[in-house]
């Protein structure tokens, strides 16, 4: 069986040969399976009855299916998923204001091993493909608007789900290029920032990528010590040489580098860490991110107090670096930040 989701145009192009079909009948699926966001043969209606059952019997959209959703009183909507070998990813959609945000996994679990992520725990099992990385969006968007329906405002796309995006490099590539596509889902890589905890290598390739989102760096500590026991990837590639990597980062005319720093209770939010914090960021057109740590019984910290949170931010922001405070969003249903462990139950 082969999937649709996740080729490019020419791949679809050169699948419709294969099967013994003219070339336009690939372009035909490609606009249907992205740019209508149908998921099922039965959908390509621009094919004729024959050819979608031809396409029945040797390929599919994609295997990917909701297990469950579950809905948060602040709107937010997790989805728990099932991918063709029975492995289970988590996606998150946050409506907002201004435009919706959905927060995408890109592995099965994951390698890095933050002491304060809830994904951590799983280990990691595999990288998703492309093809599974898109069909998370095209099911949310499904989900919540109705099948190929536009979302009334445009959307944001965030991989900051479950997994490292910099160990599955190529995959997530290749799903941000194909989203990107106008004729596809023509998400704007303006929209879609791409997280990291800190894989040197892949940042200074991603500098080089001619589509590429926006970066963020999920950094959580200011010294070498403090970072190796929070964000343990840390040991292989050192704050020093990450902030190197920063430094070198081409960054578009109006474009900043985002900063994620999960704000843990007596471990490192102290006025010293944000001056720390400041100084390490010098000279780079940085944004800092505060997310108060979002609690599970199985992880050993405490989110900051606000007080603190807002102490910290005021240091950064004196100084010239601008600060936000993330709003927790969907910590009801296990949604937010650092929660995703792929469960069933809405308080697991
Ligand atoms: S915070 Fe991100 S990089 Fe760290 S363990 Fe969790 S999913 Fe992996």
């Amino acid at each position: 069986m082969t999937t649709l989701l996740g080729k490019t145009e020419e791949e679809l192009v050169e699948f419709a040969r294969t099967i013994g079909e003219a070339p336009f009948r690939g372009r035909q699926i490609y606009r249907a399976v992205y740019g209508r966001r149908a998921l099922d043969i039965a959908q390509v209606t621009e094919l004729s009855k024959d050819l979608r059952d031809k396409l029945n019997s040797i390929a599919r959209v994609t295997e990917t299916r909701i297990v469950d959703v579950f809905y948060s009183t602040d709107g937010t909507r997790r989805y728990l998923l099932k991918l063709g070998d029975g492995r289970e990813v988590e996606a998150v959609f946050m409506p907002e204001e201004r435009r919706d945000t959905i927060c995408i996994s890109c592995q099965v679990g994951c390698a890095v091993g933050c002491d304060f992520c809830m994904t951590a725990r799983l280990g990691v099992k595999r990288g998703m493909t492309a093809g599974e990385i898109v069909s998370q969006v095209i099911i949310v968007l499904n989900e919540v608007y109705g099948a190929g329906n536009e979302p009334p405002h445009g959307t944001n796309l965030v991989f900051m789900g479950m997994g490292e995006a910099f160990l599955n490099y190529n995959e997530v590539m290749k799903s941000i290029r194909i989203m990107a596509d106008e004729n596809g889902l023509g998400i704007s890589p303006k929209r879609v920032t791409v997280s990291t905890s800190g894989v040197i290598p892949r940042i200074y390739d991603f500098a080089e990528e001619p589509i590429r989102p926006r970066l963020a760096i999920s950094l959580s500590a200011t010294t070498e010590e403090q970072r190796t026991r929070l964000v343990p990837i840390n040991s292989k590639y050192t704050l020093a040489e990450l902030m190197k990597a920063c430094r070198a980062y081409p960054l578009g005319e109006r474009e900043r580098l985002t900063f994620e720093y999960v704000m843990l209770d007596g471990v490192n939010d102290s006025d010293e860490d944000a001056r720390r914090l400041v100084k390490l960021l010098n000279g780079i057109r940085a944004k800092v991110n505060l997310i108060p740590h979002n609690p599970a019984p199985e992880l050993p910290y405490r989110s900051s107090p606000m007080e603190r949170i807002l102490s910290f931010q005021k240091i950064l922001i004196d100084k010239d670096v601008p600060a936000f405070i993330r709003k927790p969003r969907g910590q009801d249903i296990s949604a937010a930040c650092g929660q995703l462990a792929a469960r069933p139950q809405a308080n697991g």
